[in-house]
């Protein structure tokens, strides 16, 4: 058997390592148009902000150091240019050498992930305009930034990332102001969980301007300014632009694999797309939210390298199954973490499920006990059966450990009473004698 994977970070190394642990005798080859493999995008904004120092401290293989591991071969700086599902062929392009060639395939995944959008702004090609996509994008801000002479720089969205990213460039000592089109940060967030963020970045000397976007970028060679479509005028020697991805699919549709709504590849529980022995997995795929049992399409890291291990078993014989996601994302901003999992009450609402929301504040740990911080929690609830569909967390140490705890709750349909029963750890340095978690459980029981 011989499997072909296309893409080489998450989705593509969870794929084909894999396929080589179900399969021992298959031929598996990895084409990657880039030169780096397996890195931690997540990781990206503390390599600018100096967190991570080395560059390498990213990539957890080379390409060498995989194809040794796992038996396959990884040809780096080959582009996959199509996809001929008729006769099970992919044609590539070699990049270093300028020469063409193809494969045969039994079977193929398609992990091509995401772009950052960017959309034609004028002025966009000033120097020290970037996105934040891969290592190499990452090395291009740094070196900017190392350069010393970035002294003030603009963000344009305030995402999980464009918010990271406030935070990375303030550690290097950089004025930050961040752009932003909707009325509040995090747009995933519900608007007051979302203000909480909103104070703390600026209370961390970060300049916000919401319900606003960009309408050029000005300057001779060098960006000077960015101008906003109200006309506002923001001094910036670098900008960043993180207003979204999209999936990279152009591949797959010219060989007529369906893609959804949402510009994702639509794939099955089995990661199938609707070609025979064709595969999809990671940010260029969608999944299914197990809430409304809707597609939906949330690329995030997590997603992408279980989407990749059930691809990869699958294509190398096995019967896997993706079931879905909550869309549970997490992200630090400076001393707070911001974390959501689930439905939203609009979300709810929007599906059909009458419900309604509960919001307590807490300590993260017994009040007595050095650190004790505020967090902030949201759960929706569905009002007949008291089953939580959604929950928010904003505050200090230990949000990330009351997100896991709601997201398992959602995930295992618990009621608020099931949820405040459930015996979760106590000792002050950890939490109080009733948990946030469960707090939240017995005021919406
Ligand atoms: P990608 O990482 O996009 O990789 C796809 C690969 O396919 C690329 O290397 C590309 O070169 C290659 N490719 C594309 N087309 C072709 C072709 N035709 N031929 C050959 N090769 C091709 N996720 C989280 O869960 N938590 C986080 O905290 C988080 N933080 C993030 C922070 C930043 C700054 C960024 C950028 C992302 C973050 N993510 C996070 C998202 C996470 O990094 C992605 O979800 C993950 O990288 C997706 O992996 P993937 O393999 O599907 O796609």
């Amino acid at each position: 058997m011989k499997i072909a994977v296309i893409g080489a970070v998450a989705a593509g190394t969870s794929a084909a390592a894999k396929a080589r642990r179900t399969n021992k005798e298959a031929e598996i080859v990895v084409f990657e148009k880039g030169i780096d493999i397996s890195y931690a995008g997540c990781g990206l904004p503390y390599y600018i902000s100096d967190i991570i120092e080395e560059r390498d401290q990213l990539l957890a293989f080379t390409a060498q150091t995989f194809a040794d591991k796992y038996g396959v071969e990884l040809r780096t700086e080959h582009e996959v240019k199509e996809i001929d599902p008729a006769k099970k062929m992919i044609y590539y392009d070699h990049l270093a050498e300028s020469k063409k060639g193809g494969y045969e395939y039994d079977k193929l995944i398609i992990a091509t992930g995401a772009t950052a959008i960017e959309p034609p702004f004028p002025g966009l090609e000033l120097n020290n305009i970037f996105t934040l996509r891969s290592v190499n994008s990452a090395d291009k801000i740094k070196a900017a930034v190392n350069s010393g002479q970035v002294k003030k720089a603009t963000i344009i969205g305030a995402g999980l990332i464009g918010l990271e990213m406030a935070e990375a460039f303030s550690e290097r000592g950089i004025e930050v102001t961040v752009v932003e089109l909707q009325e509040q940060v995090l747009p995933q967030f519900s608007p007051e969980m979302a203000e909480l963020v909103a104070e703390h970045l600026e209370a961390k000397g970060v300049k916000l301007i919401l319900g606003d976007g960009v309408d050029h970028f000005a300057g001779e060679k060098e960006l000077a300014k960015v101008v906003t479509a109200s006309g506002k005028e923001i001094e910036a020697d670098l900008a960043l632009l993180s207003i979204g991805i999209k999936a990279e699919t152009e591949l797959a549709q010219k060989a007529g694999i369906e893609v959804g709504e949402s510009g994702a590849i639509k794939v099955n529980q089995k990661l199938e797309t609707n070609l025979k022995d064709i595969y999809a997995a990671g940010d260029c795929a969608e999944s299914t939210d197990l809430l409304t049992n809707k597609p939906v399409w949330i690329p995030l890291g997590s997603t992408a390298n279980k989407q990749g291990r059930t691809a990869g078993e699958n294509a190398a014989g096995g019967d896997a199954k993706h079931y879905g996601i909550l869309k549970t994302g997490i992200t630090k901003i400076f001393d707070l973490t911001a974390a959501t999992t689930g439905l939203t009450l609009e979300e709810a609402e929007a599906a059909g499920i009458d419900a309604f929301e509960v919001k307590i504040k807490a300590r993260n740990h017994a009040g007595y006990y050095p650190g004790a911080a505020p967090i902030h929690l949201k759960g929706v609830f569905e009002k007949e059966s008291g089953v939580i569909v959604g929950a928010e967390v904003i505050g200090g140490s230990g949000s990330d450990k009351r997100i896991d705890v709601l997201a398992t709750a959602i995930y295992n349909r618990m009621t608020a009473d099931e949820l405040f029963q459930v015996d979760l750890a106590y000792a002050p340095p950890y939490s109080s004698p009733k948990d946030p978690a469960a707090v939240l459980g017995m005021v919406a029981a």
